[in-house]
Parts: C-alpha cells; structure tokens; sequence
C-alpha cells in the first residue's frame, strides 16, 4: 500500500490552520481538480485525496486524532477501497464510502453496562473471609423471546424501508455536484429486519430489568478500599454483545477495640500505675478470643508489645500480620481512703531524700 500523503500538504495548509482556512483552501482545490471539468490523469484521484483530507480535516474529532495519530488515528474509516472507487462522472464521490462505513458501525454488537456496587464489612470478616449476596440490578435478556424482541414462534420480517440492507441512500445536491450518503436505516436502525410481532414481555426491546442476587465471595486478608471484578456479571450485551463486568469496592467498617495497620492489629491496653510500675499477667482479646500477655516491671505509657500471628491474614499468601498491644497508663480519678493512705505514703517515700543529699533549698 502507497504511503499516504499528509493531509495538510494536501491542503496545502498550515498543521495551525484555522477552519475558515482549510475550507478555503479545500474550495480553490476541489475546483481546480473537479473531474467535471479536470480531464488531466490524476485529477479524480487528486479530487479524491483532496475530499479526504477535507473531510478528516473539518470534522473537529478527526482533526484531534489525526493530529494524535497521523493516518492511524482514523481507524481505517478513510483510504480503504479508494484504488477501486469507481467514479461515476459528475456523481457519487467516495462519501457514498464514508456513508456506506458509518452506517455498518452502527449494527455493531454492543458490550454490555458495566456495574458498580459497594459491599460494607467488619474487620473479622475482612481477616477471615465470608461470603456476602448482593442485590444487583441489571440488564438481562428477555426470558420470554430470548432477547429476540419476538413473540414466541414469530420470526422478524425484512424491513421495507431499506429492503434488508440496513441503510439507504440519500442524495445531496450542492455546488459541486451530487452527493449520495449511505446514512443508516431509521426504520430498522441498521439492522436490516423489523420486529412485526414484539414480545408482550419485553414489547420487542429483547431486554429486560432483573433484579439478582450475587454472592461473592471474600478473601482473607482483604484491604479497606479493595475492588474486585465479576467477569460477565453486569449488563447483558445487545446483539451478541458480550455481558458488562461488576465492580465491587469493599469498605471495611471501623471497629470498637482494634484499629488496623497493613496486615498488624493495633490495640490499647489501658493499666494502672501499679501494673506498669511492678509488672503483671493479664488477658487481652484479639480477633479470635482472649490471649495472655506479660507486662514486664516498670513498663512506660506507649509500650508496645506483639503477641506473633494473632492480626490479619496476608491476601492469597501463608501466614497472618501480628497484634499490637499498646500500654497505656490511666490515672485513677477516684480513690477509696484507703488507697489515698497509700499513695500518700507512696508518695512521700519517692520524694524522701536519699542518704547523704543535700535537702532542697
Ligand atoms: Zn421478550
Ligand atoms: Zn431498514
């Protein structure tokens, strides 16, 4: 295939040209080569390049991606065919191709919709999994016909509006000459066949709301803001399309004793001054029940200690994050009498001057 002629050369325009500019340009040109009235060799092809280049050109979105993507960025939409477009005359110019192009787009299968949906979990079942159903919404085809939009038993009929072609011909006449459009049938939508005897169910569209219950299942070890994809579970797909896909996004809800970090589990353990100061055994919950945990002597607020394999799950791996136990020293706001004696003679015990110090001034 010959290498394609940059459309703005063609023109001979500026790749900045305003659009008053390439249609001016675009004139003087289709004048000059008009087959009508050019009979020198080349003229129809240089008409038809000039057409092309104006057409792209013109048109604000093919500009942008040919300006992208040069001569790729059209998709094949142009220059295809052209060595065999036989012209007839004064007559059809290669839009007839244009036309012709648009409207078998037009009946292209279509994918179906993607879906969304938010699923809210608690920590332990992020930690641990389980499965969840959701209510879903979506497009399905109809049961009744199938997705065929017929009555049962009934086929679709040719459409006499473009007898079966799927688009028709329009002709426009400007200064130029006359122009024949293939623009898509607005009676069949380009699809060739009418629907004589809809479905009572879906009243032809073949489609049809559902609602459906999904259950999903959730990994252990699943992030906060994690999403998942269900293959084929969202919209059906029109005329053979294949079906949408569903997101899911997870929100794992906060929790009352536990805060989570990556895979670890952060928990606040409150003591007193007397468990910190002389050391104690006690018994913290994690996420699977009660675990014994020393507090060595003389511990600080803000200590942390591990208790190994008792947080998270990693995702699709072995073995799980740890628990974080977090000290935190809480000052009694009430006092029996008997415990204000003590700290009073606690008090007065740390605050006795060692042997041989000199009292405070
Ligand atoms: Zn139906
Ligand atoms: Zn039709």
């Amino acid at each position: 295939m010959a290498v394609k002629q940059d459309y703005y050369e063609i023109l001979g325009v500026a790749r900045d040209a305003t659009d008053e500019e390439i249609k001016r340009a675009f004139r003087r040109l289709a004048f000059q080569y008009h087959p009508d009235h050019n009979h020198d060799s080349g003229a129809a092809d240089r008409f038809k390049e000039i057409n092309e280049a104006y057409e792209c050109l013109s048109t604000p979105e093919k500009r942008a991606s040919y300006d992208r993507y040069g001569h790729a960025g059209n998709n094949g939409d142009f220059g295809q065919d052209f060595d065999n477009f036989n012209f007839g005359g004064f007559g059809d110019i290669f839009d007839t191709f244009f036309g012709a192009a648009n409207a078998r787009s037009q009946t292209k299968a279509r994918r179906g919709e993607d879906l969304r949906c938010d699923i809210a979990i608690t920590l332990e079942e992020a930690a641990f999994g389980c499965e969840k159903e959701i209510e879903v919404e979506r497009t399905e085809a109809c049961e009744l016909c199938r997705g065929t939009g017929c009555k049962p038993g009934s086929q679709p009929s040719r459409c006499p509006t473009c007898e079966g072609a799927g688009y028709v011909r329009r002709v426009q006449q400007n200064i130029f000459g006359r122009f024949v459009n293939m623009v898509t049938c607005g009676r069949c939508g380009g699809e060739g066949k009418v629907i004589t005897d809809p479905c009572e169910k879906c009243r032809g569209t073949g489609r049809q709301k559902r609602l459906r219950n999904i259950v999903v299942e959730i990994s252990p070890g699943i992030a906060d803001g994690a999403h998942v994809r269900l293959s084929g579970e969202g919209g059906a797909g029109d005329r053979g399309g294949q079906a949408g896909d569903l997101y899911i996004t997870f929100a794992v809800l906060p929790h009352e004793l536990f805060t989570r970090e990556g895979d670890d589990v952060l928990y606040e353990l409150p003591v007193n001054f007397a468990q910190s100061a002389l050391g104690d055994h006690v018994e913290v919950p994690t996420l699977e029940g009660a675990a014994k945990l020393k507090i060595p002597a003389g511990s600080q607020t803000g200590s942390i200690f591990r208790l190994k394999n008792k947080g998270i799950p990693h995702l699709h791996k072995g073995g799980r994050g740890d628990q974080l136990v977090k000290l935190k020293v809480v000052t009694p706001e009430s006092l029996t009498d008997e415990q204000r004696k003590l700290l009073k003679a606690l008090s007065e015990s740390f605050s006795r001057p060692k042997k041989g110090a000199k009292p405070p001034a």
